[in-house]
């Protein structure tokens, strides 16, 4: 019997680990969400613009990847503040 090592990923979208090198194409804040289309061309958003383009990105067929569910957990220093 094979053994499964990884479980699959959906078709066409690939696993996003967001890190401070991802950079959204917007406005330069760390991105914590990835759309990518069918050719294989992606996008980087951070969670304000993600969320403002995902509905857009969806009807034209991109697949979206949100991963802000990872802010304040990969973050250094900076979210000392507030707790
Ligand atoms: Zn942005």
């Amino acid at each position: 019997m094979p053994t499964v090592v990884s479980a699959p990923a959906p078709s066409g979208q690939a696993e996003f680990e967001p890190s401070p090198l991802h950079r959204c194409d917007r406005c330069g804040a760390q991105a914590f969400m990835r759309a990518v289309n069918a050719g294989g061309q992606d996008l980087l958003f951070c969670g304000h613009h993600g969320r403002r383009h995902q509905p857009a990105l969806a009807a034209s067929g991109w697949s979206v990847t949100d991963r802000t569910d990872a802010i304040n957990k990969t973050a250094g220093a900076s979210t000392a503040f507030g707790a």
